[in-house]
């Protein structure tokens, strides 16, 4: 596993099929997300760190990690959930 480069799209997970994990550097909750439950599609161009994504200790500082095979989600893993903030990318 590795942590997102800034150019990589969410074509990344779509072709993947594995889930992004998402680690918080304020409180250090992680968890995994699959592609389905970000509202990405096939043919979306977003940039991963353009995702709507918000800890649910309310911080936005938050590391992107790319899964690359699936043994690295329960490596990722640590079982803390984070929010998914429910407001468009253009907020951030
Ligand atoms: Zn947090």
């Amino acid at each position: 596993m590795r942590v997102a480069a800034p150019h990589e799209t969410v074509q990344l997970l779509v072709r993947s099929g594995l889930p992004l994990g998402i680690a918080c550097q304020c409180c250090q909750h992680r968890t995994v997300l699959k592609y389905t439950l970000l509202g990405v599609h096939e043919g979306d161009r977003r940039q991963l760190c353009r995702l709507p994504l918000i800890c649910r200790c309310g911080r936005r500082n938050i590391d992107l990690i790319v899964l690359e095979t699936p043994d690295d989600e329960p490596a990722f893993l640590s079982g803390e959930i984070l929010g998914i903030a429910r407001r468009p990318a253009s907020s951030f």
